[in-house]
């Protein structure tokens, strides 16, 4: 592969890693970043991790564009920066919801062109200043390319992923957002609400005793609450349906201890652990 010029626009926690990655996997490859915020790009800058600042007529210089910014800025965002890109290059995304933005840009696939992205990597902690270059390691990366799009452009955004370590799949962007309603977003939805009940309870419970069960299960409420309430909305429909089906097995779960039926607990908590561990 020749020398690519990569961009980089968002150099938050994902942006960042991937520039950190990038430059320390690949030196050859030139990295040019943006944000908002001009600490950020300071930042990126000192330590080496972009070579130049994205902007003017540097886009025409772009052959793949990451975007690594909020979700719900990504699709009128994306909009703008694909018009500035050469018929050759690339823009994709990092989004935690892949519907919203790959409907909106769906008529990109002869170029320039988008590839939806989503790696399956983070932290509960946001921002440049919580990067770090082994964020995609052995992690994977989802891409929901259209079904028109070129096996070499697709090729192209998969190769760059390999180099921050990470292993590629592809699938639908629908299948993406069903699925991650499930995996993801719920379990965010009942760490939330978990601290949310405690938090509103009104006598203070005494959290410090409750070992690691309390402190470890809730770890992921402590994610940056904007991004989280924005991700609920782009996933809006997908959400309800997954937060309908939980509420019924909780509920399904009350009956059982309200009237002490210990086989069937028994037969609800056995099928939950043989499923939690066949993971
Ligand atoms: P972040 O808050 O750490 O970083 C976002 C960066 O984008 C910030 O530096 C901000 O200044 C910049 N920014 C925001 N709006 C901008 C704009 N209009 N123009 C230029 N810069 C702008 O967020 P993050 O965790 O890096 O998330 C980025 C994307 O990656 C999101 O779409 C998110 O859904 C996705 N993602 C996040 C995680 C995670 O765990 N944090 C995991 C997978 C995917």
């Amino acid at each position: 592969m020749k020398n690519l010029n990569v961009g980089i626009y968002g150099l938050g926690l994902i942006g960042g890693s991937l520039a950190k990655a990038l430059s320390r996997s690949s030196p050859e490859l030139t990295i040019m970043g943006y944000d908002r915020s001009r600490k950020r790009l300071h930042m990126s800058l000192e330590d080496g991790s972009i070579t130049e600042v994205l902007r003017g007529n540097k886009y025409e210089e772009v052959d793949v564009l990451f975007l690594a910014i909020p979700v719900e800025r990504s699709k009128e965002v994306g909009r703008k920066l694909i018009a500035k890109l050469r018929t050759d290059a690339i823009l994709t995304d990092c989004g935690s919801v892949k519907g919203p933005i790959c409907d909106e840009l769906s008529e990109y696939t002869k170029g320039p062109f988008f590839i939806g992205g989503h790696p399956i990597a983070g932290t509960e902690k946001s921002g440049y200043e919580n990067c770090f270059p082994d964020l995609f390691k052995s992690r994977v990366v989802f891409l929901t390319p259209y079904k028109g799009t070129p096996a070499s452009k697709i090729r192209m955004v998969k190769s760059l992923w390999k180099r921050t370590g990470a292993r590629v799949l592809e699938v639908g962007a629908g299948y993406h957002d069903h699925v991650f309603a499930f995996v993801s977003h719920l379990p965010h939805i009942v760490a939330y609400s978990l601290v949310h009940a405690v938090a509103t309870f009104d006598s203070a419970l005494p959290l410090g005793y409750s070992a690691g069960g309390f402190k470890d299960f809730t770890r992921i409420a402590s994610s940056d609450p904007t991004m989280w309430s924005e991700i609920m909305v782009e996933n809006k429909r997908e959400i309800v349906m997954a937060l309908r089906h939980f509420k019924k097995n909780l509920s399904q779960l009350e009956a059982l201890i309200r009237e002490e039926d210990v086989p069937g607990m028994n037969r609800y908590f056995n099928l939950s652990k043989k499923k939690r561990d066949s993971i």
